[in-house]
């Protein structure tokens, strides 16, 4: 008898079981079938990303389905169209043997029409996203008051979607008697008042520890510079160069700005967020599944539905706001008994968030410095040699053979390899030959005086030490700011808190703000030679502390004057490194990139980008900002 017998489960499944290659039941399938199928009760499941928890709901729902009867008699809420399409697979290709069973998906940015012609022909399970589901029930086209069985999948994403309101409309109508199964990765305070309002004496299961994340995942962390971000994310995957990772970042702009940046720097990247058609995501998701992609730079919320198995590396750009953000990240990789990496980018003022997360997840992380420009050439040329003793002989080489032979003439095999090695290695040695530094975790960078005295001659007033401080800042209404975007564009340039920037005044062409004193000269820093499409972003101390009306703004020529021309920083923060590049490619007119034949260009263009950056380097990290970093978990 297999352990699957063991759980009570019938033929069928059994057969259905053995076709999709599962040999034994993951730990929280042992632990909830025996109990779902045994009686009437409901279940609280807790249990990490990738454990098999569909399977472990999946199965029980289907060996209680009369297929006789073609009313709906399970209903299945899951976050995103995506999981929503999953499941329905899943539960089809359990239920492959069961005669005249029907599960039918309800999402929505698909027909209505269809989805409710679907369920009239018969549905015993509907899988649905909650709105959708709210949708239909609303126009009459599908009928769950003779349910026996909801199920809340991945519960913890659905009420961090907002899907609370819904949530609750959708089982006021249910019949009481219904049991309810909720199956989540975290258990933060909002499932727990689900389960206690909605549910009856729920059994409560708990696989590994509660809110831990994934074990076979190894969690690393990178200590950079603010700025360099973006070459330290080209550095990791250079020394993965079979990488198939997620990138998390926290912005959809970000999201696009990284993915556009890999894909002109010749990898092969592409962008999940949710300013994409779902024709555009599904052709992106469709491409990663391929492999096509093997970099997709996402954000937390396009990536819920991600459901690829294999994924070696995840990402993470920037850390996300919450910690249960982190788990579900982490979660992508390690799937499915494979391990997997789990990455952070991180800067020196973000360390004390490591701790949090370790706090959470009950792992430790491991520091690592990001390679050397020469260990990663070094990677690369093993890569190579490695690539080319596994490539297949192409027979239709042979047929040159003889000509090819001469051309070689005179050259021993020594000699002979390291040509061919050098092919390709150049390309990369080209561009890390002499590249600096990236880590920020060791002591406090030399660059740290220069860029003091640097600051100092670009300020003509005195900067004051302590209390708040009000800035005058060029960009307002006529430049599509308003407070809570102009803040944002703040935070995230400065890497800085939530409630580090304060009381943002926005007006018709300019706007004032405060911080604290302590975050002053990084600020001042930051937007010296400042740069949004072209155009200087100019930041000063406004003479006018209460803020409010026209501030002065003498001395804002002083700032803007030249000298920036020429080492155009663009965008700052976290978007470091890549905002000058779309200039120097356009001037250096070589189409694709990295891994095809035009990369050193490319890459000598990306290596400028470095150094530029460099003169500001990470150590702005240390000045300020830290002591009031917001805790919206941390
Ligand atoms: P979760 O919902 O817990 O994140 P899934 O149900 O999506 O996890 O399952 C993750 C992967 O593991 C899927 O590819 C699934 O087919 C596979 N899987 C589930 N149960 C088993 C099992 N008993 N043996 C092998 N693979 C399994
Ligand atoms: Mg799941």
């Amino acid at each position: 008898m297999t352990k699957f017998e063991a759980l009570g489960l019938k033929k069928t499944l059994l057969d259905a079981i053995v076709d999709m290659g599962f040999e034994t039941p993951s730990e929280v399938q042992e632990m909830a079938i025996p109990i779902l199928l045994e009686g009437d009760t409901d279940l609280v499941a807790l249990a990490q990303t990738g454990t098999g928890k569909t399977a472990a709901f999946g199965f029980p729902l289907i060996q209680k389905i009369d297929a006789n009867s073609k009313t709906t008699q399970g209903l299945i809420l899951s976050p995103t169209r995506e999981l929503c399409m999953q499941i329905t697979n899943e539960m089809q290709a359990y239920s492959k043997y069961e005669r005249g069973i029907n599960v039918v998906a309800v999402y929505g940015g698909a027909s209505i029409t269809d989805q409710a012609r679907q369920i009239k022909r018969g549905a015993q399970i509907v899988v649905a996203t909650p709105g959708r589901m709210k949708d239909m029930m609303s126009r009459g086209l599908v009928d769950i008051s003779k349910i026996d069985v909801c199920i809340l999948d991945e519960a913890d994403e659905m009420l961090n979607m907002g899907f609370y309101e819904d949530i609750k409309e959708i089982l006021s109508d249910t019949p009481k008697e219904k049991n309810t199964w909720l199956f989540s990765a975290t258990m933060p305070k909002e499932v727990a008042t689900i389960a206690k309002k909605f549910m009856r004496n729920p059994q409560e299961i708990t696989v590994g520890t509660k809110n831990s994340g994934a074990s076979t995942v190894q969690h690393e962390y990178y200590v950079v510079g603010g700025r360099d971000r973006y070459p330290a994310l080209k550095r990791l995957a250079d020394t993965h160069p079979d990488i198939f990772s997620v990138i998390f970042c926290r912005t959809k702009r970000d999201t696009q700005k990284v993915a556009e940046s890999l894909i002109e720097d010749g990898y092969n990247a592409g962008a999940l967020h949710g300013d994409l058609s779902q024709n555009q995501r599904d052709l992106v998701m469709n491409a990663f599944r391929k492999k096509q992609i093997q970099m997709l730079v996402a954000t937390d919320v396009a990536a819920r539905g991600i459901d690829v198995d294999d994924i070696t590396h995840v990402i993470n750009y920037q850390l996300p706001d919450e910690i249960e953000t982190y788990t579900h990240r982490s979660g992508r990789t390690g799937r499915a008994g494979k391990s997997g990496t789990s990455m952070v980018i991180i800067t020196r003022s973000e360390l004390r968030k490591i701790k949090a997360i370790e706090n959470k997840i009950g792992q430790k992380f491991i520091t690592k410095n990001i390679p050397s420009g020469m260990e990663i050439c070094e990677i690369q040329l093993y890569h190579l040699a490695n690539k080319i003793k596994d490539t297949e002989v192409n027979a239709q080489v042979e047929a040159y053979l003889p000509a090819i032979t001469k051309v070689f003439e005179g050259i021993d095999r020594d000699e002979l390899i390291k040509k061919v090695v050098s092919v390709e290695f150049t390309r990369f040695f080209n561009y890390y030959n002499k590249t600096k530094d990236l880590n920020a975790s060791g002591s406090d960078r030399g660059d740290r005086d220069d860029r003091n005295s640097d600051r100092g001659n670009n300020n003509s007033g005195e900067i004051p030490t302590s209390g708040a401080v009000r800035y005058f800042i060029n960009v307002g209404e006529k430049d599509d700011y308003d407070w809570m975007s102009l803040k944002d564009f703040l935070r995230d340039t400065l890497e800085v808190g939530q409630d580090d920037i304060f009381k943002v005044d926005v007006k018709e062409s300019f706007s004032f703000f405060n911080t604290d004193a302590s975050i002053t000269p990084k600020i001042l820093e930051t937007f010296k030679d400042f740069k949004v499409e072209g155009r200087f972003v100019n930041v000063e101390i406004s003479s006018n502390p209460g803020g409010g009306g026209g501030g002065s703004r003498s001395g804002s020529r002083d700032r803007n004057r030249g000298g920036g021309g020429g080492r155009d920083r663009s965008r700052g923060g976290d978007s470091g490194g890549y905002g000058g590049k779309k200039r120097e490619r356009s001037s250096s007119s070589s189409k694709g990139g990295f891994k095809d034949d035009s990369g050193s260009k490319r890459r000598s263009g990306g290596n400028r980008s470095n150094s530029r950056s460099e003169s500001k380097g990470g150590s702005k990290e240390s000045s300020g900002g830290k002591s009031k970093r917001r805790s919206g978990f941390f």
